[in-house]
């Protein structure tokens, strides 16, 4: 089997709560991804979407995957899409880094293969664990008391684990977790994702501030060494999350004990097969994770779903739905939350069905 064309569609996902912020100002109103197509000569079609979270959160961008596919895709004609191996060392030949570029051809040949085999990815992956898998819910940055209205409203809907997008203004962030965390329960999980917002000596005030509450920190500076002298002199458990974005940084942190859980997003590390390298890993090493994209909607939730439920359960801290977060369905057969739950289709490969009519035409096309 070889791969004969490399084509891509833009969609714009609104979000059904209009904007979503973060740290430093940031926000989007609407999302712009890229749906991935690989045709084969046997004319069996395989799909994967990469959604980068704005410009300014990973070294990403919408456009930028356009113009990678248009650079990478004539090295990959001829190729066969289910030596996933030997197809991401072409890749990684062909173009050096910019791994969110690779991310989406990697999972729509992680989708052909499954076809071709005649089973779900996430059996592919190591095995499908249990019927579904636990989803976090991301919380807006906003005041206290909206952010703590938006928690009961979607605890109300069956969500069990909470991230809350802080990394503003230190005393505003201590009342942002003081106001959600009133709103949990036992069993409740509460992570509070500064995304790189705070610098070293307001990181540990918060963190202090909130000594008595039982909430993860994420990511709370910049930089790796910033993040580590705050882990050590804070009691919470901890997440690393834009700094870890290779098998370097994963095996860095794990010797500097510096993270009990790490965040793993597929465009981040360069695709499913290079996030299965590092999600093995971790499982080996004893680290729980948070499994995931930058954004995305029915495709990219779907390849997430595949993931997750392939990854044993004590393991999985949490994972999320993004198709649920956006008001454009682009797939049929994509998960749907149930009761904060979400399952991997039992349908070969992704088990999705593109909406031709919603994807539009394409703007890009390697043949
Ligand atoms: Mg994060």
């Amino acid at each position: 089997m070889k791969i004969q064309r490399i084509f891509a569609h833009r969609i714009e996902l609104p979000l059904h709560e209009t904007t979503y912020r973060w740290s430093g100002g940031k926000s989007v109103t609407v999302f712009d991804s890229t749906v991935v197509g690989i045709e084969t000569d046997t004319g069996r079609v395989g799909y994967g979407e990469v959604c980068p979270l704005g410009p300014f959160y990973l070294p990403a961008y919408a456009e930028g995957v356009r113009a990678g596919l248009r650079e990478l895709g004539p090295h990959l004609l001829g190729e066969d899409p289910r030596q996933l191996g030997k197809l991401n060392r072409t890749m990684d030949a062909a173009l050096k880094g910019h791994p969110y570029v690779k991310s989406g051809i990697d999972i729509a040949c992680w989708d052909i293969l499954g076809q071709s085999a005649g089973m779900p990815v996430c059996e592919l992956l190591g095995g499908r664990y249990g019927d579904s898998v636990p989803l976090y819910r991301a919380i807006s940055q906003e005041s206290p008391e909206e952010m703590a209205r938006k928690v009961a409203g979607y605890r109300a809907e069956g969500y069990r684990r909470f991230q809350l997008k802080v990394g503003g203004d230190p005393d505003l962030d201590i009342a942002r977790i003081r106001a959600v965390a009133a709103q949990l329960e036992s069993g409740d999980r509460l992570v509070a994702d500064a995304n790189t917002g705070w610098i070293q000596h307001e990181a540990v005030r918060v963190a202090k501030a909130v000594r008595d509450v039982d909430v993860y920190i994420e990511q709370p500076c910049l930089t790796y060494e910033e993040c580590l002298a705050v882990r050590r002199q804070i009691p919470h458990p901890f997440v690393l999350d834009e700094t870890i974005d290779d098998l370097g940084m994963l095996l860095r942190g794990r010797a500097d004990l510096a993270m009990d859980v790490v965040n793993l997003k597929i465009s981040k590390l360069g695709g499913l097969t290079k996030i299965k390298q590092a999600r093995d890993l971790c499982v080996s090493l004893g680290i729980g994770m948070t499994l995931e994209d930058s954004w995305g909607g029915d495709l990219a939730t779907a390849a997430i779903a595949h993931l997750a439920q392939s990854t044993p359960p004590e393991f999985l801290f949490s994972t999320t739905d993004f198709n649920s977060y956006v008001t454009v369905s682009t797939a049929e057969g994509a998960p749907q939350r149930v009761m904060g739950r979400m399952a991997a289709s039992r349908a070969p490969g992704l088990g999705i069905q593109p909406r031709m009519e919603v994807l539009g035409r394409r703007v890009v096309e390697v043949f």
